[in-house]
């Protein structure tokens, strides 16, 4: 029987050069992406504003150079946010979509064009302050909003004062004191909701961080046993069924060991439960080093461990396990008792028929037991089920 495979997904050249281009212009990975995503967001809206301001100062309600000016500085100040964020270069950032010097420039910009605007009309570019600061509450920290916020109120407010002091007829200071009064009247609200939703994001973030780690311990309480690091009973008996599945379907052999450390009640007895404990451990270790990576060990209770070989028969069983024993022989357990080794029986079984997984742990467990009679410090194989 063939194992399913399938169908391979069909190539559109169309849909590949669309996938290219999105590569090549938001960047390779997935958040890289949503940063340029956001850093050409804001670039068209430069745009969109730039293109405002020429029309404005076309209907003479801005001072001409103001519209060129803002155009050569926020152009190339985006190709330059955009270059270091499409090619990774703020990536290790704790800002890596650069979104505080995007509001600072952001700023600047606006104070500059609130200067530019005429006398009736310049107060329509206070709407963008709101904008800046709804713009980075998503990624600033709770400082950095009320940082935002405030350096707005100081720069516009500075601008007001100094030219409503300097130039009173372009700046009428009523005019000017009404705006700043306007702006003292919205910005500490703007500023308080900015704190507030940054520090949501941050206890959202902190708390999933939190249950990820959880959900991880968990996840490996269920599975591990806590003693040697080994898998559990229960997640072992689900490997052995998969292992069942994969024979019943595509033939693939298995076999299961039975390994039982040899007279570990005396090692208990003779230096105590703890040098025990080193014992179980340094075995545990020594046969995550002798078996392969595909081989699944797990602690199936006490003193008696598990191995689940895949794609092995009981000759190659066999060599591992006398590896294993080996290995063994050379390892010191503790510094306390340097002359203590760990020695074990083994039984194996290759699970060849479809009697089940039970019948195959039984002949384990006989040929363990068989191992054990004999005389211990050794491996009996159990002999093929009988057609
Ligand atoms: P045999 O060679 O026949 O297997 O003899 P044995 O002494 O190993 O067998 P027995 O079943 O009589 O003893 C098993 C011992 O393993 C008894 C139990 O206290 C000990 N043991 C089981 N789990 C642990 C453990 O987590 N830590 C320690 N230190 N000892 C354990
Ligand atoms: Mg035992
Ligand atoms: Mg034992």
């Amino acid at each position: 029987m063939t194992p399913f495979s399938p169908p391979a997904p069909a190539h559109d050249p169309i849909v590949e050069a669309v996938g290219r281009l999105v590569n090549l212009v938001f960047g390779p990975d997935r958040a890289t992406r949503a940063r340029t995503a956001a850093i050409l967001l804001c670039a068209i809206m430069y745009g969109i504003c730039c293109s405002a301001a020429y029309y404005a100062s076309e209907i003479n309600l801005m001072r001409p150079f103001a519209p060129k000016l803002l155009w050569a500085t926020s152009m190339p100040a985006y190709v330059l946010f955009y270059s270091l964020v499409r090619f990774g270069k703020t990536k290790h950032l704790k800002d890596p979509t650069l979104m505080l010097p995007q509001n600072v420039f952001a700023l600047l910009a606006i104070a500059f064009a609130y200067t530019a605007i005429a006398p009736h009309d310049r107060g329509v570019v206070l709407v963008l302050i709101a904008l800046v600061m709804v713009f980075g509450m998503y990624t600033h920290t709770p400082k950095q909003s009320v940082q935002i916020g405030v350096l707005a109120m100081l720069l516009l407010g500075l601008s007001m004062g100094i030219l409503a002091h300097i130039d009173p007829e372009y700046y009428p200071p009523k005019l000017e004191l009404l705006r700043f009064e306007l702006l003292l009247g919205t910005v500490p609200t703007l500023i308080f909701s900015a704190y507030q939703i940054s520090s949501w994001r941050n206890r959202l973030s902190a708390q999933r961080r939190d249950l990820r780690i959880a959900l991880e311990q968990v996840q490996q309480m269920a599975t591990h046993d806590v003693l040697t690091g080994l898998y559990n009973r229960r997640f072992m008996q689900d490997k052995l069924e998969d292992a069942v599945k994969r024979f019943d379907r595509y033939g693939e052999r298995f076999t299961v060991v039975l390994v039982d450390l040899d007279h570990f009640k005396r090692v208990n007895d003779q230096y105590g439960h703890k040098v025990g404990d080193q014992a179980l451990m340094a075995f545990a270790n020594a046969a995550g080093i002798v078996l392969r990576e595909t081989d699944i060990i797990a602690r199936w209770g006490g003193e008696e461990f598990i191995f689940l070989l895949p794609n092995t028969n009981a000759e190659k069983a066999l060599i591992a396990l006398e590896r294993l024993r080996q290995t063994l022989a050379n390892c010191t357990v503790t510094d306390t008792v340097p002359n203590l080794r760990v020695k074990f029986s083994a039984g194996l079984a290759v699970h060849e028929t479809v009697t089940g997984l039970n019948h195959t742990l039984e002949r384990a467990d006989k040929a363990l037991y068989q191992a054990k009679s004999d005389g211990r410090d050794r491996n009996v194989t159990a002999p093929p089920d009988k057609p």
